[in-house]
């Protein structure tokens, strides 16, 4: 029987409840598809610093180069905003995912058929909507230095090497040649320095991949477009802060942030997770919305431990159990004929 070693990083808040779902989902399949899952557990972000004083422990960015794959919650909250910045959870993930190199993060943002119709937004605008954002990761105004705050005068540089675009551009791309073939820029060339190298990059990058039809877009009429005709979109390659910022917004197109899953890749590890953050406002209370991390599970089977079946399986149960009316909270306005908490959802993916 295979078996596989998979990092949990389950972190704070929701992070906790929403792993153990997706855990539970994966051991399920698992059994069906006959292979094994062994998991080890690390620390991250505020629950790292309450433990060890550091939001990064050696120890996970360790276990997690050893393992086939990582599956995260999400980190952060209040109770840790004060700290020096070096010491936040946040720091802790921006550092984890340069030690990966997780240049890459795929965002998927699929429209279900099942939540079409009581969207806020048209049915037909969004019905059969499925794009692919892929956002640089480890680069651009998140990671550029200098940087400063001194309470007087506060900076951030963005940066970006042209090696660094044609890497995440050549990712781009290749999805787009299995898509669609039809891949949208976003950057903000006619403000920035940084975004007229980007964009004159994929246009040279472009060459080598004559069939598919390259577009630019300013990222302010990006946000626009999501929301006013998301299906003229197939595959979105953007910056770091761009990319953030674009898939929240694809996410109410979808219908919640809590349904949207991701893959964070390179040439080490790779990294799933939902894309959104650890929602302290509603951790503890088990109405989180546990699907974008169950998502990522499926993502994780399929990409990095080519188990397909068992991530079709987990990707039709999802379907089946919305088509049937269930719906955690954040969802309950989706003509919901019962409203799960999030263990609920857990278990009835489980047994669909
Ligand atoms: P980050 O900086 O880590 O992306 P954020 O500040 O963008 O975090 P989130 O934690 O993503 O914030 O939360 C944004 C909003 O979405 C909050 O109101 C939160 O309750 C809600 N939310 C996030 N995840 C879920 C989920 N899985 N289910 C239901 N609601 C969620
Ligand atoms: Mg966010």
């Amino acid at each position: 029987m295979k078996n596989y070693n998979i990092s949990l990083i389950k972190g704070d808040g929701i992070g906790v409840e929403i792993i153990n779902e997706a855990v539970k989902v994966l051991d399920a399949v698992a059994k069906k598809c006959n292979f094994n899952l062994e998991y080890k557990e690390y620390l991250m972000g505020g629950v790292a610093i309450d433990k060890i004083g550091h939001p990064l422990p050696k120890e996970t960015v360790d276990g997690v180069l050893k393992s086939h794959a990582c599956l995260f919650g999400a980190i952060g909250g209040e109770k840790w905003d004060n700290l020096p910045r070096h010491l936040r959870p946040e720091s802790g993930l921006l550092k984890f995912r340069e030690e990966l190199g997780v240049f890459a993060n795929l965002r998927p943002a699929i429209v279900y058929d099942e939540l079409t119709n009581a969207s806020t937004l048209k049915p037909e605008i969004i019905k059969g909507c499925d794009i692919m954002v892929v956002r640089e990761l480890i680069g651009g105004i998140y990671f550029g230095e200098p940087k400063q705050n001194d309470g007087q005068k506060a900076f951030n540089t963005m940066v970006y090497t042209k090696e660094e675009i044609q890497r995440i551009g050549k990712t781009a791309f290749e999805l787009a040649m299995k898509r669609d073939k039809r891949l949208c820029s976003v950057d903000k060339s006619n403000v920035l320095e940084v975004s007229q190298l980007w964009r004159s990059t994929m246009i040279e990058l472009s060459k080598e991949y004559p069939e598919v039809k390259l577009s630019h877009m300013y990222v302010d009429n990006a946000a626009m477009q999501l929301v006013r005709n998301p299906k003229q979109f197939d595959v979105i390659v953007t910056g770091n802060i761009f990319g953030d910022i674009l898939s929240d917004t694809a996410s109410m197109v979808v219908g919640s942030i809590g349904l949207l899953p991701s893959a964070s890749t390179g040439n080490k590890t790779s990294v799933y997770e939902p894309i959104h953050g650890s929602a302290p406002d509603i951790a503890g209370l088990g109405i989180a919305n546990p699907i974008a991390t169950i998502e990522s599970a499926a993502m994780m089977l399929k990409y990095s431990l080519n188990e397909e079946e068992a991530s079709n399986i987990i990707q039709e149960a999802i379907k089946d159990v919305l088509k049937d009316g269930y719906r955690t909270k954040d969802l309950a306005s989706f003509d919901a004929k019962e409203v799960l908490s999030t263990s609920q959802m857990g278990d009835i993916i489980v047994e669909y």
